[in-house]
């Protein structure tokens, strides 16, 4: 069973067979059929994530179709619906302890501090060695939280992907940032994270919803997600950004911004666009990308400002993805700009981050 394999930082992956694994009670071997290519894959490939063990498999978004189900009671999904050989399915990417502090009391799982994700903790040395979605099969252990996609028919599989990473940490970030009908909100960066943001703040209600990116591409995708005022970056200053966001909101500001980038350099702007008392939630800077200097008076204190970090995401997270991209399939298909075949997961890579790509995905047995 071939995998695209990490074995040193900044070097191509390598495609290496594994041994078909000998499936545990409540396991699964999944054949992959859409690894989407998130951009913490990219930090990760250049080593700039402290997490990543070496040798291992990346990608942590995975679709697939069941293969194989080990041995004992019958394997039912998170609504309790049957999960058989052939039974298409998307899997939480995350494994919690569910007795922790985080997990039983706080209810926060995601910061659950035994959390461990697909593609992304485990290295592929010791068996099963199948644990990223880079390959042409995955096992998932017993505790995976598990959604059937049997009644979704012949879906494109690569527009699901994104649920199960992106699409569920954007849904945790506007839950945090609680968004309410008739809200105006501000998503800095249009990238997978920042079109679930549109989305999501379309669907509860927003009254204004401003997506600024640079790329005129993910523009558009916003647009058609519900983002009514759009701010290139290469056309306006970020006075003219101010200003379009006051004209908008009677000179207010927005009641929620969201910086989806990946960088912390935009949240000085961003937290100046959102009103006293307003939320502002940093979702996009999911790997250590260094530090800015905040004005604690003037952009925190004296505007009663609410700054909300956003960390991955729990399980009803991806159930709320799917939801969305049930009501928007296109759309969610046109996010995805480049497809890719296993042995090409170097192309992949590059794609995203030469920012070519909206989504790049790996359709590993297409
Ligand atoms: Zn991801
Ligand atoms: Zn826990």
């Amino acid at each position: 069973m071939k995998a695209a394999v990490l074995t040193s930082f900044k070097a191509p992956l390598e495609i290496q067979e594994f041994p078909r694994p000998k499936l545990g009670p409540g396991e699964l071997l999944v054949r992959i059929t859409a690894a989407g290519v998130c951009g913490s894959d990219v930090h990760m490939w250049l080593g700039e994530d402290p997490r990543t063990p070496l040798p291992m498999i990346l990608g942590h978004e995975g679709v697939g179709v069941v293969e194989e189900v080990g041995p004992g009671d019958q394997k039912k999904d998170i609504y309790g619906r049957a999960i058989r050989e052939g039974t298409p399915i998307i899997w939480d990417r995350a494994i919690v302890c569910g007795s922790c502090y985080f997990c039983a009391i706080k209810r926060l799982p995601n910061l659950c501090p035994f959390r461990w994700v697909y593609g992304i903790h485990k290295g592929c040395s010791q068996p099963p060695h199948l644990n990223g979605c880079y390959a042409e099969y995955i096992v998932l252990v017993r505790e995976t939280k598990v959604i059937s996609l049997a009644d979704w028919g012949e879906t494109d599989h690569a527009a699901l992907v994104s649920a199960g990473c992106s699409g569920a940490t954007a849904a945790n970030a506007v839950e945090l940032a609680d968004i309410r009908i008739g809200d105006n909100v501000v998503v800095q960066g249009v990238g997978p994270l920042g079109l679930y943001l549109v989305a999501y703040a379309r669907a509860r209600g927003a009254n204004h919803v401003i997506a600024i990116d640079g790329v005129p591409a993910r523009l558009q995708l916003a647009s058609r997600l519900g983002a009514d005022i759009v701010l290139d970056l290469g056309k306006t200053s970020a006075e003219d950004r101010k200003d379009a966001v006051l004209s908008a909101t009677y000179g207010i500001g927005a009641d929620a911004g969201f910086e989806a980038v990946g960088r912390p350099e935009p949240i000085l702007e961003g937290l100046q666009l959102v009103r006293r008392g307003g939320t502002y939630v940093s979702v996009g800077t999911a790997v250590p990308m260094g530090t800015i200097p905040i004005d604690a008076y003037h952009h925190i204190v004296l505007k009663q400002l609410r700054l909300q970090g956003a960390w991955t995401n729990d399980t009803r997270h991806i159930a709320e993805a799917l939801s969305v991209i049930q009501q928007h399939p296109d759309v969610f298909s046109s996010l995805v700009t480049h497809r890719f075949a296993l042995d090409q997961a170097n192309e992949a890579l590059a794609a995203m981050e030469r920012r070519e790509a909206i989504k790049a995905v790996i359709e590993p047995t297409r």
